[in-house]
């Protein structure tokens, strides 16, 4: 069976094989999958530059058995200016390790393609600050694979004036009933969660936050991400020891 599909390399290997390359694709209409590209690593193929890590590209693919072939890809865009960054490298990379984790197999991926191509973009551009994309990324992301926090109003009284957050329970709180466990958040902070978490998707990196706002709003988002997952991330890890 042919298909055609516009897909972000989220991951190559090029170490299997003498001249494939192994890729991981987040695609718009059967979420993520693995292919092989055979002959990518030739200086002539024409595949080779489109299906490298951070390309956004049109394949063509085969779906055998039990794996994807790529059998043309022609290149939609490349983020050369995330590329040419470590910092922006880095976080973009770990963009697409959690799209590997959190956005679905087999079914259709439009919102989480167009979330990282967003992320890329505002990274790209340097419009917005690398923990704003970063933080909006990591909830929207967490949202789609179906675990949205809870804040518009405190877990335990309802009301709507929070200054607490607990990753753990994915729940905001006011002052008097977040216990020791929580997170402080500043008006600036909820504010942001609450938009990013509850705005439509074209709206999510529609606002701009100050710096100490932005601090506060990336630790709940990154506190609640690994709360959640219980798990760690070699390309976080890697991010962080760049700061
Ligand atoms: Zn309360």
């Amino acid at each position: 069976m042919k298909l055609t599909t516009d897909a972000l390399i989220i991951r190559e290997n090029n170490t299997v094989g003498e001249s494939d390359r192994f890729i991981t694709a987040l695609t718009r209409d059967h979420g993520v999958i693995r292919a092989s590209v055979r002959g990518a690593r030739q200086l002539k193929n024409r595949n080779g530059s489109a299906t490298q890590l951070l390309c956004y590209s049109r394949l063509s693919l085969y779906k055998g058995r039990d794996k994807y072939i790529v059998d043309d890809a022609e290149p939609l865009q490349v983020f050369f200016e995330v590329r040419g960054q470590l910092d922006k490298l880095a976080l973009a990379q770990y963009f697409c390790e959690l799209a590997g984790v959190l956005a679905p197999a087999e079914e259709n991926a439009e919102e989480e393609l167009r979330l990282l191509l967003n992320a890329l973009y505002y990274l790209s551009e340097g419009t917005r600050s690398l923990p704003l994309v970063k933080a909006v990324t990591e909830l929207r992301l967490l949202c789609r694979a179906g675990y949205m926090p809870a804040v518009a109003e405190c877990a335990e009284c309802g009301m709507g004036e929070c200054t607490r957050f607990s990753p753990l329970r994915g729940v905001s709180y006011c002052e008097q009933h977040g216990g020791t466990d929580t997170l402080p958040l500043t008006a600036g902070a909820l504010a942001a969660l609450r938009h990013i978490v509850y705005a439509p998707f074209e709206k999510c990196f529609a606002f701009s936050l100050p710096e100490t706002d932005t601090a506060v709003l990336g630790n709940a988002a990154e506190r609640f991400l690994l709360a959640q997952l219980n798990r760690g991330f070699n390309t976080l890890e890697f991010y962080h020891s760049l700061q």
